[in-house]
């Protein structure tokens, strides 16, 4: 999608959002688009942490050393990286945060070190999600990395062979309608309360995600102004 440079504008500091909405909502997309409209960094939590690993901070050895053995990485750390990385220079004007915060306890600590001033909620039924996400495939050749989705897209020209490599296609165990629907319930549980939440502090806007993206990017912009 092909953005004017006019669209760029300075909303000082009144533009500090939160992005919810389950895995296949399409929410990483918007928060992409939304970053580059209002030219804000875009921060998702996995972002903050590769980057920390990478630099081998301190904060960043202890992710690691969470992530070696399996465990979540914990609130109190995961609220540490985020409150350092929205006090850098380029979060002056406002950002947009993708997959944080995740329960009521991190929206709290978000509360307590700066003041949201939207939160954007991507709604999509879950059937919609269980339909977007199984069709996912991904190469089975590693050295390719090629992945597909056979109910939306790209649609590979066959259906069980890449286009790239023509090695065959699988589903991951993440990708099957019961994983699906697991993490499905995990994010109500987690979700509902902070919808609650936000919509008590009369921030926010929900968005119908079912439609295409354009669709959607447009009704989140038309909301934001
Ligand atoms: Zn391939």
């Amino acid at each position: 999608m092909q953005i004017p440079p006019e669209a760029f504008k300075d909303n000082g500091d009144k533009m500090k959002i939160i992005l919810l909405g389950p895995q296949g909502s399409g929410k990483g997309t918007q928060a992409k688009l939304i970053s580059k409209k209002f030219n804000i960094p875009h921060i998702s939590t996995g972002d903050i942490f590769r980057k920390n690993i990478k630099e081998e901070t301190e904060l960043g050895k202890e992710v690691t050393s969470y992530l070696n053995s399996g465990k979540l990485v914990p609130d109190e750390l995961t609220n540490k990286l985020v409150e350092s990385r929205i006090k850098e220079d380029d979060c002056k004007n406002g950002f947009i945060l993708d997959g944080f915060p995740r329960n009521i306890k991190q929206a709290e600590f978000l509360n307590s070190v700066t003041d949201i001033d939207y939160a954007v909620d991507v709604e999509i039924p879950d059937e919609e999600v269980v339909f977007r996400l199984e069709g996912r495939r991904n190469c089975s050749n590693k050295g390719c990395g090629a992945i597909y989705n056979l109910n939306t897209s790209p649609k590979p020209k066959e259906n069980n062979t890449c286009d790239k490599c023509s090695s065959d296609l699988f589903q991951r165990d993440d990708d099957k309608p019961e994983a699906i629907k697991k993490r499905l319930e995990i994010y109500h549980e987690q979700t509902s309360p902070l919808i609650d939440y936000y919509d008590k502090k009369g921030i926010l806007i929900i968005i119908d995600g079912s439609r295409s993206i354009e669709e959607v990017s447009q009704d989140i912009f038309l909301a934001l102004k």
